[in-house]
């Protein structure tokens, strides 16, 4: 049985055996009609709780859909990070490592002083 149930029968109640006096009905009927205030304060709740549960749901799936998103367009572009350091104009160079064979990539403006690379797989220094 529900609480508004409850209210309603005890409502029953009240009405089929017509309990005491004057002031006890009063008092009784009180009773019921703040326990219905209640029950309807309650419901009101539940329904502001609703809504905020689907707007969460909502959100969830939102944050879900940029979160694929986003990895389809790693997938597609690369780590997105990649691109945040890099500056316009920036230029790459690929090299063979004469010790391991490790090709890689490096940034021109990135070699030493004296124009030496570090292999980044084994360490060796090529000097050009
Ligand atoms: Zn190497």
């Amino acid at each position: 049985m529900s609480a508004r149930e409850k209210i309603a029968f005890l409502n029953g109640l009240l009405e089929g055996l017509n309990p005491g006096g004057e002031a006890e009905r009063k008092i009784y009927t009180g009773i019921v009609e703040a326990l219905n205030a209640l029950a309807d304060e309650i419901d009101d709740h539940a329904e502001v709780l609703e809504e905020q549960q689907e707007f969460l749901e909502d959100l969830s799936e939102y944050c879900e859909q940029l979160e694929e998103d986003m990895s389809s367009l790693e997938g597609e572009y690369g780590d997105i990070d990649d691109y945040m350091d890099d500056e316009p104009g920036e230029t790459f160079d690929s090299r063979e490592c004469p010790e391991c064979g490790h090709v890689f990539f490096y940034k021109t403006e990135a070699l030493n002083e004296d124009g030496s690379l570090q292999c980044p797989e084994c360490g060796f220094v090529i000097q050009d």
